[in-house]
């Protein structure tokens, strides 16, 4: 395929391990495609812990102004401007929604004991300004349990199967290796690659999307009906060997 005009990366699982922090080797290597092409974070993750951890350091980067960022899985846009970061839209659940998750939320673990027996470690409940984030071990739960409680995605997507009957109206996808995102129907990982994609006047199919969850239900397999080129990653060692041999094509073609 020809070289991407723009890339656009998920976060857990594949520039960060899930709820940390890219390494500085990750964040260098962003920058450094930067220099080549727009770049993007697409991630369920919200935007002030962003704001307070990693994103400093991309504001160095000589080509900031090409950088965008989608938190809550799109619900929001934002770029920094020189000064701060400047929304270019953000939707926003009202409280009587995230009562209403949270209730579909707890039934579906009780319906599915996909949880029984295990001990929690920290929040469950991560609420956003339009996400609802469902941690099922909690968010501090340790690396070691974060990885083996459900390998082969068979828990969560019964417990995200449960959760999506009760609420039609919502999107319910796999995020990190324990979480599942709810958000308004539609505001998904997908809105923010056509909203890219007409922002740039860069066709999606000319871009392309590389994150962990590309599988059925997982909270990148959304994008794939936007029309985008998609690349699977296990993980940020992965990730930044594909960034690597991206970096090697594109200044080989110039
Ligand atoms: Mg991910």
């Amino acid at each position: 395929m020809p070289l991407p005009r723009a890339l656009l990366f998920d976060l857990d699982d594949t520039l960060a391990e899930s709820f940390e922090l890219p390494t500085p080797e990750i964040i260098e290597r962003v920058m450094r495609m930067l220099d080549q092409v727009p770049v993007a974070i697409i991630t369920g993750r919200d935007f002030p812990w962003m704001e307070r951890s990693f994103l400093p350091a991309l504001t160095l980067a000589p080509h900031v102004d090409r950088f965008f960022l989608f938190p809550e899985g799109a619900a929001q846009c934002l770029q920094w401007n020189g000064t701060t970061w400047k929304d270019w839209y953000a939707k926003s659940i009202t409280p009587e929604e995230r009562e209403r998750i949270r209730k579909a939320v707890e039934t579906s673990v009780r319906e599915t004991n996909v949880l029984d027996g295990l001990a929690i470690s920290g929040a469950q409940f991560v609420q956003k300004r339009a996400m609802v984030a469902f941690a099922a071990l909690g968010v501090e739960v340790p690396g070691n349990l974060k990885y083996s409680w459900d390998p082969d995605n068979a828990r969560r997507r019964a417990l995200r199967d449960a959760i999506a009957a009760k609420l039609p109206e919502f999107d319910v996808l796999m995020g990190g290796a324990t979480s599942i995102d709810v958000t308004e129907k539609g505001i998904n990982k997908s809105y923010g690659v056509r909203w890219l994609s007409e922002h740039l006047r860069i066709p999606a199919s000319e871009m392309l999307y590389i994150g962990d969850a590309l599988f059925p239900g997982g909270n990148d397999e959304v994008v794939k009906q936007t029309g985008i080129q998609t690349q699977a990653t296990k993980g940020p060692s992965e990730t930044a060997v594909i960034i690597d041999s991206l970096l090697a094509q594109y200044q080989a073609a110039k």
